[in-house]
């Protein structure tokens, strides 16, 4: 299949400093509650290329992100 650029699953990206095509590296930048946040950098020189969220949940499963309660264990005395 030749590039498809609708589902971005980047494997090559222009460098403006390599001023070439390159092989990107996918960092995780951020874990967000809509997704994941990955950073596309120059395998050759480590610029960065680009951005890309992720949606969904691939780390936490949801069997196990229900058994693991937010809220219950934190405990804020906004009262004094
Ligand atoms: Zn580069």
């Amino acid at each position: 299949m030749p590039q498809q650029f609708g589902t971005f699953t980047a494997s090559e990206l222009y460098c403006p400093k390599c001023q070439r095509a390159q092989p990107v590296r996918e960092r995780l930048l951020l874990i967000l509650p809509s997704g994941e946040l990955y950073e596309f950098s120059c395998a050759s020189c480590g610029m960065s290329l680009g951005k890309r969220t992720v949606s969904g949940p691939t780390v936490a499963p949801p069997q196990k992100a229900r058994s693991a309660r937010p809220g219950r264990g934190r405990l804020l005395t906004t009262h004094v």
